[in-house]
Formats: structure tokens, C-alpha cells, sequence
């Protein structure tokens, strides 16, 4: 007698990442749907190397490492900020852009060496991308990916309080304001994050991943 193998619907899932900013919009973009969101430090899962030269590769990495260390199904978002002046940088080196010799990586450092490398340009013109990936498990042969940019103008001096990284730098012209003075509802609406999420939800309902009612 033939079987047909059982698709699981996703129930419990590790986010393959230790950035606490991340990790609150992950939780709320995931909200609606009845998922158990757990970060892969609340499991000692150390990060993944990111030696790739790409967003997608890297967040398969993580996504891959997060998976076979956990048992359970990975998220992982891979995620930058692309100035087109500096032809894409910092780019997959967001995170780590003005990391010192001893590894010691921050958002002040990290926006500071960005703003010094733009003085005296006028194009301002930046985006962010985020590429999400779900791999149900570490050798999933088909991840579940979804990509997404957010246009915007990095300026000199911060606006707001929210968000994280270089959100207080980066210009949203249409919405007057920057990512920092958005409320993390509507950030997370029309971000790189949020978008990318909704494009991966569509594909997770198409292959029976959530259900219908979950993703509304
Ligand atoms: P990674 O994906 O963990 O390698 O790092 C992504 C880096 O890009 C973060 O550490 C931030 O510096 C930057 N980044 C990505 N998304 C955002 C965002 O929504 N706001 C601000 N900075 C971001």
C-alpha cells in the first residue's frame, strides 16, 4: 500500500537569530498566525558564521544551522542596508561594518562610520532588503524564500526612538519622517521585515505550511 507523507503544519519554529531587534518584529509580524516563536538563544544555539557573499546564502546558513542544532523547523532573515553611492555597501556587512579588531560590534559605531563615509555625497539615495528563509528542516530541499527592499535617503543627524540599527539614519521621503519615528506597527506594515513576511506567508499557505485562516 502506497503512503502519502503528511505535511505538517508549522506549530513551533526557532528564529535562526540573536538580534533583539529582529526578534520583536518577528514576534509581532508573526502574531496572527498560531505559531510558537522561539529565538535560538533561548535554546543556546550559538550564531551561524555568515561567510557568504549574499544575503539569500547567508540566511540559508542560519536557517540551516538553527534547524539541525534545534530539531524544529528555522526562520532565518538575512537582512542589510545598500547605499547606492558606496555601490551597495555596507550591504551583507551591516551588521559587523565598523566592528573593532576584538569583534565588538554597535549601531552607534556602525552609523557613525556610515555618515563619515557619506560626507560631501549628495546621493543619498539607500535601501533595505530583507531575505527570509523557512526551512522545515535542516535538510529541506525546498526553503521557503521570500525577498523584499525598502527605499529611503540616509541623512546626517538621527530622527526617533524606535526601531533599531540604522533605522534613526534612513529617510522615508513619502512618509516624512524616518524609520526610528515610525510606530512599530506601521514599520512593520511597510518594511523590508514586513513585506518580505507577508510574501513568505502566501508561499507557507500555497505549500500547506499554515493554513488559510492562520494567514489571515
Ligand atoms: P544580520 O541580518 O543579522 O546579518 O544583520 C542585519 C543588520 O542590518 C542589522 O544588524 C542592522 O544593522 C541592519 N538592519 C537590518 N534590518 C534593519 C532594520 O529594520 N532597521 C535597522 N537596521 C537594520
Amino acid at each position: 500500500m502506497m503512503h502519502t507523507p503528511m505535511i505538517k503544519r508549522l506549530q513551533k519554529v526557532v528564529l535562526a537569530s540573536g538580534n533583539a531587534g529582529k526578534l520583536c518584529e518577528f514576534k509581532a509580524l508573526l502574531s496572527p498566525l498560531d505559531i510558537e516563536l522561539i529565538s535560538q538563544h533561548a535554546l543556546h544555539i550559538p550564531d551561524a558564521p555568515e561567510p557568504h557573499p549574499t544575503f539569500v546564502e547567508n540566511a540559508l546558513a542560519k536557517a540551516r544551522h538553527a534547524s539541525q542544532l534545534s530539531g524544529l523547523p528555522a526562520l532565518a532573515d538575512d537582512s542589510g542596508i545598500c547605499v547606492v553611492a558606496l555601490d551597495g555597501e555596507p550591504g551583507v556587512h551591516s551588521a559587523r561594518y565598523a566592528e573593532s579588531p576584538e569583534g565588538i560590534r554597535s549601531d552607534s559605531a556602525n552609523n557613525a562610520k556610515l555618515i563619515h563615509a557619506l560626507q560631501g555625497v549628495t546621493d543619498r539615495r539607500a535601501w533595505y532588503v530583507a531575505v527570509l528563509v523557512l526551512v522545515t528542516r535542516a535538510e529541506d530541499p525546498q526553503p521557503v524564500i521570500a525577498e523584499c527592499i525598502w527605499p529611503g535617503e540616509i541623512i546626517d543627524a538621527p530622527r526617533g526612538q524606535n526601531g533599531f540599527g540604522y533605522d534613526p539614519f534612513f529617510y522615508l521621503p513619502e512618509q516624512r519622517c524616518t524609520a526610528a519615528e515610525l510606530s512599530p506597527e506601521i514599520k512593520n506594515q511597510i518594511s523590508h521585515r514586513g513585506q518580505a513576511m507577508q510574501l513568505l506567508i502566501q508561499q507557507l499557505q500555497a505549500r500547506h505550511l499554515i493554513s488559510v485562516s492562520q494567514a489571515q
